[in-house]
């Protein structure tokens, strides 16, 4: 007891640091799998994309929106995840510690539960892990910029995978000579590659694979028959899961509410 007395705990609090993130910004939380290149190899997803895979990542930011009421728009591709909060969210009075950690636990442990339900004949070998990272945006027009970046990425990386992996299913290269033959390619060099030696028009492939997925609540329609009690406005609530352009403006011009 005489030790216990001795712990002062205003004096070990005060090694705490600030962590706050700026108010009134766009808080966005990525994702991203633990080495899931070899995660993705020891449970044999499809190459380039597996699509349950996808579905199960989907399933889980659907979930995470759910959860967390400030998620206004999610944006994911591969083993990765946007999650962007409102404006003037408090959520964990905007400690970006907490928001992080809170959001990549409770998404990892959705894609354990969910498993099954997407991969019912393969078990799940070790369990997987994300790391998550916070930044804050200032306006909307850097906020589009962010996730018009990832969709960009998501373009150049399944361009890139699909070409790869054709060489190596298709034309028996190994996994060097693909990379080196793919080596400084240009973009239209690589969609002739697809159309010449293996017949693929590149956009004609999946939109979830080009484009990746979002997910955001949709008001519905006010006059659907549903008005028996008061607080129906919460229930006529949505999360859906689409695939599209969202570097064009036109999305953002069809849903003026969700940056609102
Ligand atoms: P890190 O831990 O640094 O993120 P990583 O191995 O997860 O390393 P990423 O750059 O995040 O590397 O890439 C994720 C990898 O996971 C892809 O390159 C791909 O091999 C694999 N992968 C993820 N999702 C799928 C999917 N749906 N289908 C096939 N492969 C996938
Ligand atoms: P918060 O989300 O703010 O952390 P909390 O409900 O998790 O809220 P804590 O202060 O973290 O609150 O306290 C954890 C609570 O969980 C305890 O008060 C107790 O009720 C319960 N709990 C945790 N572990 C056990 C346990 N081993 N046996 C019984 N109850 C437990
Ligand atoms: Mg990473
Ligand atoms: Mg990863
Ligand atoms: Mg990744
Ligand atoms: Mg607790």
């Amino acid at each position: 007891t005489e030790e216990v007395e001795k712990i002062k705990p205003e004096f070990v609090r005060s090694f705490q640091f600030e962590n706050k993130l700026m108010p009134s910004t766009w808080i966005v939380i990525r994702i991203d799998g633990c080495h899931f290149h070899r995660f993705s190899e020891v449970h044999e997803f499809e190459k380039p994309n597996d699509k349950q895979a996808l579905n199960l990542m989907n399933s889980c930011a659907v979930a995470v929106l759910e959860e967390i009421q400030d998620i206004i728009f999610t944006y994911g591709v591969s083993d990765e995840y946007s999650f962007v909060l409102k404006k003037d969210s408090q959520f964990y009075q905007r400690r970006a510690s907490e928001i992080v950690s809170v959001t990549v636990s409770f998404f990892s442990s959705m894609y354990v539960m969910k498993w099954k339900e997407f991969f019912p004949q393969k078990e799940l070998k070790y369990p997987p892990s994300f790391d998550g990272r916070v930044v804050c945006y200032p306006s909307s027009k850097i906020l589009l910029d962010y996730l018009a970046w990832r969709q960009v990425d998501c373009h150049i990386n399944n361009q890139y995978n699909t070409c790869f992996w054709m060489l190596v299913k298709k034309k028996g290269k190994s996994k060097s000579e693909a990379q080196h033959y793919l080596k400084g390619t240009q973009a239209k060099e690589k969609n002739e590659l697809l159309i010449k030696e293996f017949g693929i028009d590149y956009n004609e492939l999946e939109i979830m694979f080009r484009q990746g997925s979002l997910a955001f609540w949709q008001k519905e329609d006010k006059n659907m028959t549903h008005e028996s009690k008061g607080s129906v406005q919460n229930s006529l609530k949505k999360v859906i899961v689409e695939h599209c352009d969202i570097i064009k403006p036109n999305f953002w011009e069809a849903h003026p509410s969700i940056l609102d």
